[in-house]
């Protein structure tokens, strides 16, 4: 996969663009006001694979527990803020490693000179996040409603107000629940600009619907190279998030983390309980760290062979099953025992 080529912001002591693999980031959803609950969400996300934390900080009181939070947590934090430069110097001032604000949003340029130098003397990127949903008004009406050249020209407009003021440690994103929309915006400004793109579906929906939304957009736009850190939005708990964007990096062989479970759909020659079996395996290996691939098969006839590339897997027979490594059989064992072995193998790894 041929990547085009960006610059590199650092993100605290994450590199993002600039040829470093993509980056895994979610948001929180809790209070940010409430320091505590927010530091034992962004531990969760942090063991879950996320890589970059943002925060909403809506209002004063959010701005200042960020302090404490960044005391709190081994993650670079990003502050999400709208409309109010002085929840953005606050921000910067408690120690943030990012800032996502749209500079056209605030209210002149001298708050985003303020903003600009807070950031540039603390070398804090900003990203520039486009969102389709609040487009400005001119662009609207100018391109007859929401476009791709809209959200385009939206962002170069942010770009050029960071640009006169020779900052350059810039992110972009143009979300989109609109997928067709979301990938032409992003495939033409990728064009146009070689900063870091943060990729993205925007309200993507639920964690079903939306994991294969948030799949087929970020994945088509990293399939063509375009996207430098990903967020995967869904509603409910963003560890959810995590995990869909790992897989979808593991799906395209970007990044390796964890356990890839391979694992047949099941025909009429299977003889054994299999939805059960890779349900069960893919608990167990939730915790598994190694970047592994484990394979459950349903029969001996093709199982091995299908899943040839699987470091470790099994494939089913009548009350009996395989265990076998990179496609050769190993030893056969009762069904009832298949889980325990598969586990003690890939204990063995
Ligand atoms: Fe059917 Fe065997 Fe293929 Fe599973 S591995 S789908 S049981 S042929």
């Amino acid at each position: 996969m041929q990547f085009k080529k960006t610059r590199p912001v650092m993100v605290g002591k994450v590199q993002i663009g600039g040829g470093a693999p993509v980056v895994v980031q979610s948001m929180t959803n809790t209070d940010t006001r409430d320091a505590i609950a927010t530091i034992s969400q962004i531990v969760e996300l942090s063991q879950a694979g996320c890589e970059v934390v943002r925060v909403a900080v809506p209002d004063k009181i959010a701005a200042e527990a960020l302090p404490r939070i960044i005391e709190g947590i081994d993650l670079p934090l990003i502050a999400d803020i709208h409309f109010d430069y002085r929840l953005a110097l606050k921000a910067l001032e408690a120690g943030i490693d990012g800032l996502r604000i749209n500079p056209g949003n605030i209210g002149g340029k001298d708050k985003v000179k303020q903003v600009v130098a807070a950031a540039s003397e603390r070398r804090v990127p900003i990203r520039i996040g486009v969102n389709a949903g609040s487009l400005e008004k001119e662009l609207l009406s100018k391109y007859g409603g929401v476009t791709a050249d809209a959200m385009v020209e939206s962002a170069l407009n942010h770009i050029r107000l960071l640009e006169e003021l020779n900052y350059r440690e810039i992110k972009l994103s143009l979300k989109a629940s609109n997928i067709p929309l979301m990938l032409e915006a992003y495939r033409k400004l990728s064009t146009l600009v070689d900063y870091p793109m943060h990729v993205g579906v925007t309200e993507s929906g639920t964690v079903k619907s939306g994991t294969i939304k948030s799949a087929v957009g970020i994945g088509a736009l990293l399939a063509e190279g375009i996207g430098d850190t990903i967020r995967v939005s869904l509603t409910g708990h963003p560890k959810h998030e995590v995990h869909v964007a790992w897989e979808i990096l593991k799906a395209l062989g970007l990044r390796r983390r964890g356990v890839e479970l391979i694992s047949c759909p099941t025909c009429g020659r299977t003889q054994i309980d299999l939805i059960k079996l890779a349900e069960q395996v893919e608990e167990r290996m939730a915790t598994v760290d190694k970047p592994i691939k484990v394979a459950v098969m349903g029969c001996a006839v093709n199982g091995p062979g299908e899943a040839r590339e699987a470091d470790v897997g099994i494939a089913g027979g009548k009350g009996v099953g395989l265990i076998f490594r990179r496609g050769e059989i190993i030893r056969q064992v009762p069904e009832e025992r298949l889980l325990e072995e598969l586990l003690l193998e890939i204990e063995n790894l």
